[in-house]
């Protein structure tokens, strides 16, 4: 049976759930495709401020995701760096962020992607679970559809005028855009992770921080989910393959008993038992990009396009925004706004600037924990990029992130600079945060509080330049793009 429709969604993840939404709000016709019955699994629990004020409330489940009781996160507390003390970044100390937005949540991947899903479905998106899409359809040099077989194993032929992959880190069909992933050798890490029944919280205002902290062998997050539930997981290099490979359970266990300010706070407390939390998980080659997002029918989102590293938890904002500019873009040529180059160029520098400018500071956030007898630190210095991946992440970036001369350059700077703020955190007075004052910090964060006050206020409140020199402005309404 074949279908039309004006946009085909693979994936139900946060980014195939707002890119469906955003299209859909706009009174374009949308399929969303996903393989699995939600809710589902995944990793990827700790939020941004961008994502919990900005993408839901441009979705419009502020209300339901405030409902479903997730942790408030007001920062991160690292033990990381050369201050041997625990530290804090806290969204609130930013003098930026309007009061009743600096926060962010911890959440349950299954429930929160649950509720973006069931919202795409009720502006109008027609999803469809236990359908796996096998393959895109290309005529005249151009992606016109997909295939993809239901439930029942019956075979489907889907046409469109734009086909967005947000099918993952496990993508099927990226390969049609942009040709195969780069692959970071700087972040080439390994993730072990698993649940404790509950767990010590950090005192009170930031018991529901995402506490991180550096060990020889890498470091660990430790997620507050609810009071009976923990997420700990420990990032280390890739030469710890075959061990974790073969007993995910023990080599995580050694890994918690390695860093006494994680497992001083596990004393006596016993792993999960409830599903999905019961499991010891691996995940690996998750660091990568794709050297184009878009190409004539498609665009690529989210973890199909690209992810960085778990640390700074920017994930699930990499994939909405990236999923509302998609939207954006696909809205303006439907409507005929702007010509698709156009759009589509737009929505390709945005991101990767965006991606480029995480990427950058999440280096220098790696280059500020040096140990000198740890394999693992050594080999996150900067000055250990090789100069391969130094040039294909230039030719990626092309100019885009602000101040950079030289990759190398920048991050040493970077680098410098973010230590050097965490250094006057000590004496920082109450109202003040030396981190979102750093220019790398600053810079990073700046499109996330871009995207809140987008929401809040339909713009952002005092910052008027494009992102991307000459590039194209906003629609009123924020969802789509004016030439
Ligand atoms: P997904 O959430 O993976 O969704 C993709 C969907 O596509 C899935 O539901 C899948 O079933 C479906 N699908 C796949 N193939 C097909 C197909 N052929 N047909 C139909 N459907 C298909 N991010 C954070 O923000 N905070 C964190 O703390 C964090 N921690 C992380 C820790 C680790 C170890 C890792 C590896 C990542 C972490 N991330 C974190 C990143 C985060 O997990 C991802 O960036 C995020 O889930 C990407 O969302 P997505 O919608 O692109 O993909």
């Amino acid at each position: 049976m074949t279908e039309t429709f004006d946009v085909v969604v693979v994936g139900g993840g946060p980014a195939g759930s707002t890119a469906a939404t955003v299209v859909a709000m706009r009174g374009h016709r949308v399929m969303l495709l996903e393989k699995e019955t939600f809710p589902r699994y995944q990793i990827g629990e700790s939020l941004l401020p961008s994502t919990v004020h900005g993408i839901c409330r441009i979705l419009g489940v502020t209300d339901e995701v405030g409902r479903a009781g997730f942790t408030v996160k007001n920062g991160g507390t690292f033990r990381w760096g050369r201050n041997p003390e625990p530290w804090r970044f806290s969204f609130a100390m930013s003098p930026r962020l309007p009061e009743p937005t600096s926060t962010a949540l911890q959440v349950e991947r299954a429930k929160f992607d649950h509720i973006l899903l069931r919202n795409a479905a009720r502006v109008g998106v027609d999803v469809r679970e236990q359908c796996q899409v096998r393959g895109v359809i290309e005529a005249d040099g151009r992606v016109q559809g997909v295939e993809y077989t239901d439930a029942g194993g019956a075979r489907h032929t889907v046409h469109a005028r734009y086909v967005v992959d947000a099918s993952g880190n496990t993508s099927r069909i990226h390969g049609r855009v942009g040709g195969s992933r780069v692959y970071s050798d700087f972040f080439r890490n390994l993730a072990v992770f698993g649940y404790f029944a509950g767990g010590d919280r950090l005192p009170q205002p930031n018991a529901g921080n995402i506490f991180c902290a550096a060990f020889d062998a890498g470091w660990l997050w430790y997620i507050p989910l609810r009071d009976n539930l923990t997420s700990v997981g420990a990032v280390v290099s890739a030469e710890h393959r075959a061990a974790v490979q073969g007993d995910p359970r023990a080599v995580w266990r050694s890994m918690i008993e390695a860093c006494p300010e994680i497992s001083s706070k596990l004393v006596g407390v016993p792993v999960a038992t409830e599903q999905p939390y019961d499991q010891v998980r691996v995940r690996k080659d998750y660091s990568y990009w794709k050297q184009s997002f878009s190409s004539p029918g498609m665009l690529l989102v989210g973890d199909a396009a690209c992810f960085v590293d778990p640390v700074i938890s920017s994930g699930v904002h990499l994939a909405t925004y990236g999923a509302l500019l998609a939207a954006r873009s696909i809205n303006a040529c439907l409507d005929g706004a702007v010509p698709e180059q156009r759009s589509l160029a737009e929505f390709e520098a945005r991101y990767r600037r965006e991606y480029a400018l995480f990427y950058e500071f999440l280096m220098s956030f790696y280059d500020m924990q040096s140990d000198e007898s740890s394999y693992f630190w050594q080999a996150k210095r900067v000055t250990a990029v090789d100069a391969t991946e130094a040039a294909a992440f230039a030719e990626l970036v092309g100019g885009l992130v602000p101040g950079e001369a030289g990759v190398g350059l920048r991050l040493t700077e970077s680098a410098a600079d973010l230590a050097g703020a965490v250094g006057r955190l000590a004496t920082a007075g109450d109202r003040h945060n030396p981190l979102a004052a750093a220019r790398t910090v600053g810079e990073t964060f700046r499109q996330g509080r871009n995207l809140q006050e987008e929401a809040l206020y339909g713009g952002p409140l005092d910052d008027t330049e494009p992102p991307v020199p000459g590039g194209l402005a906003l629609a009123k309404d924020g969802l789509g793009w004016i030439a």
